[in-house]
């Protein structure tokens, strides 16, 4: 999850772009192309997840893939196109963790302003204790709260989530958190 390299070329026609601000009242530099003028607008990305649980346990994966492999985080993932925030969580789950869960409320939503994202996890109550990890993951496992590496978890929106989840559970009422990490 890193910032996105900027636009090199005209997605339209190739021509290699120049970054200025386009002359319609805009107040921010775009990659605009000097050929054909198509404006290219770059927003902020959806990350979409899971807190999946079992008891008193939560379920984490350890990662196989860059950046940060081999340390553990929750099922998550880019949004797809075509997909809603909770059925992309879901798919991550399913993908990442090969889980049967069912889908339930959401728990974070986060502004990541430094890598232009938005992360939202939902919870996900497992079916079973029978996982079948993809290729993304190396290991999927089952930690109580006191068991989980915390110094080795991969992004600070999946430790932030962690602790709202079990402190909400201590309390026996979940709640929706919205806040930012800058
Ligand atoms: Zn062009």
């Amino acid at each position: 999850m890193m910032f996105r390299s900027p636009i090199k070329h005209c997605r339209n026609c190739g021509t290699t772009v120049v970054y200025r601000i386009p002359d319609d009242g805009d107040t921010r530099e775009r990659a605009v192309c000097p050929a054909c003028d198509t404006i290219h607008y770059e927003n902020p990305l959806p990350v979409v997840g899971t807190v999946p649980h079992w008891g008193d346990q939560v379920l984490l994966c350890k990662r196989n893939i860059e950046p940060r492999w081999g340390k553990w985080t929750l099922p998550a993932g880019f949004m797809e196109l075509g997909e809603t925030t909770e059925q992309g969580a879901a798919r991550e789950t399913d993908e990442e963790a090969g889980a049967l869960f069912e889908m339930q409320g959401l728990i974070t939503v986060m502004s990541v302003p430094r890598v232009g994202q938005v992360h939202l996890f939902y919870r996900a109550k497992l079916l079973s204790e029978a996982f079948n990890p993809g290729h993304e993951t190396i290991e999927a496992r089952l930690f109580t709260e006191d068991e989980i590496p915390w110094e080795e978890i991969a992004f600070r929106t999946v430790k932030e989530t962690l602790h709202r989840y079990f402190e909400d559970r201590r309390k026996g009422r979940f709640e929706v958190h919205a806040f930012d990490i800058v």
